[in-house]
């Protein structure tokens, strides 16, 4: 049970890339935190440093309250699971799970015993005699993981486990990940770029873009309340709309000027604006309604399934992502308008910071 704490940790590569800038994070003792960001972002180093691999150029890292900057990474105690997985080719599974047991000493009994628990708790009992080539992805995937919580971790390292295996099984995997972590109440720091898998697997998430953690919430807070604009366009898809407004007075009225047409506000997104002249509007698709009107054009519609996803061009050329409800009988080429859910759009400075 380990709370890990990142207190001001930079890591700079040879060659000087900034991988990671002054991050400070907490994830608590048993909480699932994933780290979310685009690719090239410092997740997978900062996941490194937290297993001991690689070592911070600066700042601390700890396990509850003790600094394990120079901690050795056999010494950690942690269990790590990656994206191809690693398992050992010429090992059955048994001896795959087993493996690590066998480094730490574990008596025979002890180790044939937490096998066949764990084996039976990812119901892979009936693979135990097989190699890992025999084995399907989402089968070697679960040994995978099978390995990491035979070695009962204080810490599960999870660097896109689920990334390659298909969809179907990974949205099965990933049930059974989450169910898991809650059982075992293993502090787990899970890796990935995925937007969706991250709403649904995490307490907590914390977003990264270049270096730079950029929001730390739940679920609900970043879908629902994103600090910037960057948060507000990575989480949620299709993703949201972030339209350039200027801000206008007239007769005690507030209005946004956007998208080639005019808008009127609120008061209570009024009162948010006053003092800027520019802002950036943001509106997720579910908030963007489409009406009777004059200006805007239905440019493409898309049947998702359940919903469909319309772009639909404005005045000044902007397509709106728009999704709308299944009854919706908007073809391509109406001539409509657009308002909007107020009570859910947010508006940002031009820096991409909230307006509180
Ligand atoms: P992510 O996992 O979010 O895709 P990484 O942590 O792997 O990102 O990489 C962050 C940045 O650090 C990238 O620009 C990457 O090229 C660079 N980087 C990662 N590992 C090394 C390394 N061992 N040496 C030099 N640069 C690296
Ligand atoms: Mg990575």
């Amino acid at each position: 049970m380990v709370r890990v704490v990142l207190e001001n940790v930079s890591k700079t590569f040879k060659g000087g890339v900034n991988a990671v800038k002054n991050l400070n994070l907490t994830i608590n003792d048993k909480e699932f935190m994933v780290l979310l960001g685009p690719s090239g972002c410092g997740k997978t180093t900062t996941l490194l440093m937290i297993a001991g691999v690689y070592k911070p150029t600066s700042g601390y890292i700890y396990f509850d309250d003790r600094i394990v900057n120079d901690l050795e990474p056999k010494d950690r105690n942690v269990g790590m699971v990656f994206q191809s997985y690693a398992l050992y080719p010429h090992m059955t599974v048994y001896e795959n799970i087993a493996f690590p047991l066998k480094l730490k000493k574990l008596p025979k009994g002890e180790i044939d015993r937490r096998v066949k628990e764990v084996a039976s708790m990812l119901r892979i009992d009936n693979l135990l005699d097989r190699y890992p080539r025999q084995l399907s992805g989402g089968q070697q995937q679960r040994v995978a993981l099978a390995r990491a919580i035979a070695k009962q971790p204080d810490i599960f390292l999870m660097d896109e486990p689920l990334s390659n295996l298909d969809a179907k099984i990974r949205v099965e995997v990933r049930a059974e990940l989450k169910r898991l972590q809650r059982e075992l109440g293993i502090t787990t720091i899970y890796v990935t770029h995925d937007q969706a898998e991250a709403l649904s697997l995490a307490d907590r998430i914390a977003v990264m873009n270049e270096g730079v953690l950029q929001q730390v919430g739940t679920p609900d807070d970043l879908y629902n309340r994103p600090a910037n604009t960057f948060v507000a366009g990575f989480i949620g898809s299709p993703a949201a709309n972030l339209v350039d407004a200027d801000v206008v007075e007239a007769g005690g009225e507030y209005y946004l000027e956007m998208l080639g047409s005019r808008f009127k506000l609120p008061s209570d997104l009024a009162a948010i604006v006053k003092g800027e002249s520019r802002v950036i509007f943001m509106v997720r698709p579910e908030d963007v309604k489409v009406v009777e009107g004059q200006g805007f054009l239905v440019y493409s519609v898309e049947w998702l399934g359940r919903e469909a996803l319309a772009h639909v061009r404005a005045p000044d050329g902007t397509l709106l992502r728009v999704l709308l409800p299944p009854e919706s009988k908007l073809t391509i080429g109406a001539e409509v308008s657009v308002t909007f859910n107020y009570a859910k759009v947010h508006v940002y400075k031009p820096s991409g910071e909230l307006i509180a």
